[in-house]
């Protein structure tokens, strides 16, 4: 199972998605149901591919995995999904500590809180800040109140079991038409960190969505704006905003700019985060995962930094637990 697990980890690594990823979930899916006598006697029989969702690659796996020792087909893949990254983006990633943008189960994500916190922390991370989906976006299974309270409860838990590592509390929070905040007061302020984005009517008039972005970056409660322009490139354009009003508003109320690491986003584009650099404003350079090998993908974010000459110390999770919580209190 650690296997095919490891397999999917690395197919999501190099955004392979699509038809693979799902075909070794679906065996993976499979093989948590079955006992290990009767895979055993399967792959000794050749007919690990009778059972439902597992195919040629994944019972060769499976078969390697049982055999013992380090499965040639895992070991080629380990090798081809390596995440590159140039000598200049290599500083950016050596100074990161954490990830302040990922999802888990409980929203739109893949894998568990703790799947992605082993994961977090065997990329060398000391912090990883939880940002599950606000109620309104009913599509990626947003939390409600009662559903992320749970989920504080949980974090409370294996905070105890993984600690020194730090799993720190926060949301994605949707920015509302408006600019107001999808989560009540009251939780935004238990929350370590609150990372705020549009999801919803990304077409805005630039006034209108001007008005919404910094009302939402002006709340005491938000720390970092989350993929600003909301572009999946050759997809989606840009919103489009007066981003020097929007970057003035960040760098005086103390709200990163998040660096999106997200291949189809890799957002805030060049120049606009150039503008951003102009204003003096925070950074965080964030994975966005919604699985365990999308945590790999800061190098992406990294280049886009580098590239851009981002300064370092302007990068809240180059920060240690400490400064950044010292950080989001502050601004
Ligand atoms: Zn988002
Ligand atoms: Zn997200």
């Amino acid at each position: 199972m650690a296997a095919l697990e490891r397999v999917v980890h690395c197919l999501d690594r190099a955004h392979a998605g699509g038809f693979k990823t799902k075909a070794f979930l679906g065996a993976l899916e499979t093989v948590r149901t079955v006992p290990d006598d009767e895979l055993q006697r399967r792959a000794d029989t050749r007919t690990l591919t009778e059972l439902p969702g597992i195919g040629d690659s994944s019972a060769k796996v499976i078969t390697e995995a049982l055999a013992g020792g380090e499965s040639p087909y895992l070991a080629k893949l380990e090798r081809e999904t390596q995440v590159p990254i140039s000598e200049a983006a290599r500083p950016y990633r050596e100074a990161l500590r954490g990830d302040c943008h990922l999802h888990s189960r409980w929203s739109d994500g893949g894998a568990t809180i703790e799947a992605m916190a082993r994961t977090a922390i065997a990329l060398g991370h000391e912090y990883m800040v939880l940002t599950d989906h606000s109620p309104r976006l009913t599509v990626a299974h947003g939390l409600n109140r009662e559903r992320l309270e749970r989920q504080l409860d949980d974090l409370a838990v294996l905070n105890e079991q993984l600690a020194p590592f730090r799993i720190l509390t926060g949301m994605e929070v949707d920015i509302l038409e408006d600019g107001s905040l999808d989560l009540d007061e009251d939780l935004l302020e238990r929350l370590d960190v609150v990372v705020a984005s549009v999801h919803s009517k990304l077409r805005m008039e630039r006034q209108g969505m001007t008005e919404r972005m910094v009302a939402a970056v002006a709340s005491p409660h938000v720390d970092i704006l989350g993929h600003c322009t909301g572009r999946l490139i050759g997809k989606r354009d840009p919103s489009t905003f007066d981003a020097d009003y929007v970057f003035a508003a960040c760098a005086a109320y103390g709200t990163a700019v998040e660096i999106n690491s997200r291949v189809e986003r890799l957002d805030p584009p060049a120049e606009l985060l150039a503008l951003a650099i102009d204003h003096g404003c925070w950074f965080s350079i964030d994975s966005d995962a919604h699985a365990t090998g999308q945590l790999e993908w800061q190098p992406h974010g990294c280049e886009r930094a580098a590239e851009c000459d981002v300064p370092i110390d302007r990068i809240v999770n180059t920060f240690s637990v400490d400064d950044l919580l010292a950080w989001t209190a502050a601004s």
